[in-house]
């Protein structure tokens, strides 16, 4: 029989149906392990595929073995409007990161199926390995999709299924011609717009008491994994303070500063956030009466601007020779690893807000400090929006609790945002 999802509350039994049909084919030890290209993944995308079909969508798979439904629109020659997310998980994670996206774009198409026909051609796509959690790649299946999944990405061997992602490729079935040359899937030519709706993995807007949120841009990053501090051993009890080159106080200096900077960037209206998640003097020759001579720390420095990301990188590390050379000390700094930032034209920022407000939802705006499907395509030159659901616990771990209400508005406020582009 057909699925209809006209009304909240079809919307609601069919979410809880879906969702707990994937549970089931992925439960693991309270939580869900549905890996990039393995046969949890796999059975996930049968799931979407068979439901899919069984309601008279057509379903493709890629290249890269992502799933694709599509609706038809009144002129075939239009370029589409691509709803996605992933159905992968990190192990023992939570059954919403990614998979909120996907059937809640495959409830659109059954909503907009019933009721609305539009001009151009609506498509969801499922992607394949999303999490880096696997082969330490993320956007697998969406890279590959527009092309730009690197030949060195494919050698990574997995630890967890001790094969490289090429092998794991093949076995799925997925044509390694074009996404070894980094050719553009022909599924990625003729996308007007790409939508992402997927669970916030912050606290924000529960504290808003906002059931959806309008991400008006991805956070990049600039990291520098092993930063190195070096100064002079010594008692702890016989050197003054003026002849000490005490690699903590260096540091720690560095840290305080840094954080003053960020202050200023916020008071600015900057969007920054910065970590030092690694931060440890060495334990084979540490010691509670010894001034320490070394400490190995890491910064992350994350903006949805990529010149607040150079600014604040760069003077950054302008202090950090300014602290080292005032108090006797070497800085490392070592290499940075950099993740660009995904913008988001501020006019799409504004439709979806409108959009939601205009159901009578409550809503906010607020940057995205972790990585999307999306990101990969906005890189590709693909216009992107994205809007948030909101989400208890974070994501990453079996406590990710979405309500089904709160699923149910996100799927309101993206087939009206669909409506609005499609037309
Ligand atoms: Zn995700």
């Amino acid at each position: 029989m057909r699925v209809s999802l006209v009304t909240s509350a079809d919307c609601a039994a069919f979410g809880l149906e879906f969702f707990e049909a994937l549970r089931y084919l992925s439960a693991d030890n309270g939580g869900v392990s549905r890996g990039g290209y393995s046969a949890a993944e796999d059975a996930a995308h049968t799931l979407l595929a068979n439901y899919a079909s069984r309601n008279g969508l057509t379903v493709s798979i890629d290249e890269a073995c992502n799933t694709w439904v599509e609706l038809p629109g009144i002129d075939s020659s239009a370029d589409a409007i691509v709803i996605g997310s992933h159905l992968d998980s990190v192990r023992q994670g939570g059954n919403y990161d990614g998979a909120a996206g996907v059937v809640g774009g495959l409830a659109m198409l059954f909503r907009l199926q019933d009721t609305t026909q539009l001009r151009r051609p609506v498509r969801l796509v499922a992607f394949r390995g999303e999490e880096a959690a696997w082969f330490g790649t993320c956007y697998i299946g969406s890279r590959a999709l527009v092309g730009t999944l690197e030949s060195e990405m494919l050698d990574a061997v997995s630890p967890e299924y001790r094969i490289s992602l090429r092998e794991a490729l093949q076995e799925a079935g997925a044509d390694l011609g074009p996404i070894e040359a980094n050719t553009a899937l022909s599924a990625s030519k003729s996308i007007h717009q790409y939508f992402e709706m997927h669970i916030e993995q912050g606290p924000l807007l529960v504290a808003a008491d906002c059931p959806v949120g309008v991400v008006t841009g991805i956070r990049g990053n600039y990291r520098y994994p092993a930063i190195t501090w070096l100064g002079e051993a010594g008692h702890s009890g016989a050197v003054s303070r003026n002849l000490r080159h005490d690699a903590v106080l260096g540091a720690t200096e560095w840290l305080t500063t840094v954080e003053r900077l960020w202050i200023d960037e916020e008071v600015a209206g900057a969007d920054l956030v910065v970590t030092a998640g690694i931060f440890s003097t060495d334990p084979m020759h540490h010691a509670v009466t010894r001034i320490p001579d070394s400490v190995r720390m890491s910064l992350d420095i994350r903006s949805v601007d990529v010149s607040t990301l150079q600014r604040v990188s760069e003077q950054a590390m302008e202090l950090a020779s300014q602290i080292a050379s005032r108090r006797g000390l070497e800085v490392l700094v070592g290499e940075r690893v950099d993740t660009e930032p995904a913008s988001i034209d501020t006019d799409t920022v504004s439709m979806i807000y409108d959009t939601a407000l205009g159901l009578g939802y409550p809503a906010m705006k607020l940057p995205s400090g972790a990585g999307h499907d999306a990101a990969a395509l906005g890189a590709a030159g693909i216009p992107i929006g994205m809007i948030f659901v909101r989400n208890e616990n974070g994501s990453h771990n079996a406590q990710e609790a979405l309500d089904i209400d709160d699923f149910c508005v996100g799927v309101d406020v993206l087939t009206e945002v669909t409506k609005r582009a499609a037309q």
